[in-house]
């Protein structure tokens, strides 16, 4: 598949003067030379450029400082889109944004985690086509997919190397194999990452912070960002919380560990602990052979919010696990602030919050220094979707700051298909 022609102009200096136009909302000429610290000349050859494919427009006048009024120039968010896909063990997301990060469109079905690869990605593809064509958006417009999923998994070769939710899906090309199906550049990557990313395109954390997400939906995964990067470590496989020991002597894990985190913390740690209860499993009619999970962990969930004193304890229980792992995460990286994102966030996110902030106030190494904010994500439980959907973006716009070249070189490598 050839390169998809939408790339061919990209330049990092474009990219620096786009990325700047998106986080300023609207800004004059003058203010870019001095954001960017280009020259004039260079940024009304780069604006002219933006204007002329359509992916800024002039926004009217700002106040005059002392001279004439500035003309004012902004992002056009329909003139480019891109597509979040987020594979979870038990859901698939399929969100479309503009330019801007805003969806546009939204789909979510169940069931394709537990095909065989060969059969699910063209059920996602068709998936991503039907809600391209519903939402009119037209197919040269989009950058590409952003696919997420969890770890661990080898991201510059597309690939998991879990054998969740099946054997096959190990070591499988999920990004070139979807490429392939949708024409479509795809570029694979952690949900947790992704969701992180999301908060600070969408400007719901200050840019210069570092901080951290806690992101649990089946299972539980981090992601840490700083200064607008996520920080990749050397595989891009990092902050994986779910996978903290916090046990030595506990049972053995999937991933090869012992006493994870995830097993127990996650909802289904808390459904297992509820079904032990009887008259609490008999009070929610929760049923032992549910496939999904999710579905009864959030009965739990919603008799905790609604005052159910055995499942408020199991919620708190879990809580507080995550909180032990918001104190390690944020010893490590010293950080300002903790998102948690992900649908296992959905109905308790309350609870969480309060308990997570009382854990990291009472016990963070640095709390004479600076607080660390627990909040919830703006992006609620399409978060890892969206985001996924932003770091394809993102690889186009912010590549003149020089911290996205890899994932605008993975991109590429989705679009030429190659594994
Ligand atoms: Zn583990």
């Amino acid at each position: 598949m050839a390169r998809s022609p939408i790339w061919a102009s990209r330049s990092k200096t474009r990219g620096m003067v786009l990325d700047v136009i998106r986080a300023a909302r609207s800004i004059s000429r003058v203010e870019l030379a001095t954001a960017t610290g280009l020259t004039g000349a260079t940024i009304s050859e780069v604006v002219r450029e933006l204007l002329g494919d359509g992916l800024v427009v002039e926004a009217g006048r700002g106040a005059p400082t002392g001279g004439k009024p500035r003309t004012l120039v902004q992002l056009n968010p329909p003139a480019r889109y891109s597509v979040g896909v987020q594979l979870e063990r038990n859901t698939c997301v399929i969100v479309v944004v503009d330019l801007a990060g805003r969806p546009v469109a939204r789909t979510s079905f169940q069931g394709v985690a537990s095909m065989p690869p060969e059969r699910a990605l063209p059920i996602v593809a068709s998936q991503v086509d039907a809600l391209l064509t519903t939402a009119a958006v037209d197919r040269a417009k989009v950058l590409g997919v952003g696919l997420v999923s969890y770890g661990p998994q080898d991201r510059g070769a597309g690939v998991l190397l879990t054998p969740q939710p099946t054997e096959e899906w190990c070591d499988y090309p999920v990004a070139s194999r979807l490429a392939e199906s949708l024409g479509l550049p795809v570029l694979l990557d952690n949900d947790a990452a992704a969701a992180a990313i999301g908060e600070y395109w969408m400007g719901a954390v200050d840019p210069r912070s570092t901080y951290g997400c806690i992101y649990m939906a089946t299972g539980i995964g981090g992601g840490v960002v700083v200064a607008g990067e996520v920080y990749r470590g050397s595989s891009s496989n990092t902050a994986e919380i779910g996978h903290i020991s916090i046990d030595v002597h506990g049972e053995e894990c999937p991933c090869g560990n012992v006493g994870c985190l995830e097993n127990y913390a996650g909802p289904s740690a808390l459904v297992r602990r509820a079904l032990a209860i009887p008259e609490l499993a008999r009070r929610l009619a929760l049923d032992p052979a549910a496939d999904d999970f999710l579905t009864e962990f959030a009965r739990i969930a919603a008799a905790a919010n609604a005052g159910d004193p055995e499942a408020r304890e199991l919620v708190e229980r879990s809580a507080r696990y995550l909180g032990h792992a918001a104190v390690t995460v944020a010893v490590l990286f010293d950080l300002d602030a903790i998102v948690l994102a992900g649908q296992s966030f959905a109905v308790a996110g309350s609870i969480y919050q309060a308990v997570i902030q009382q854990e990291l106030d009472r016990r963070l190494f640095a709390r004479r220094a600076h607080p660390v904010r627990v909040v919830p994500s703006v992006n609620g439980a399409d978060a890892a979707a969206i985001g996924g959907a932003v770091l394809v973006l993102q690889s186009e716009l912010t590549l003149g700051i020089g911290r996205s070249e890899e994932d605008a070189r993975l991109v590429a490598a989705g679009a030429a298909g190659s594994p």
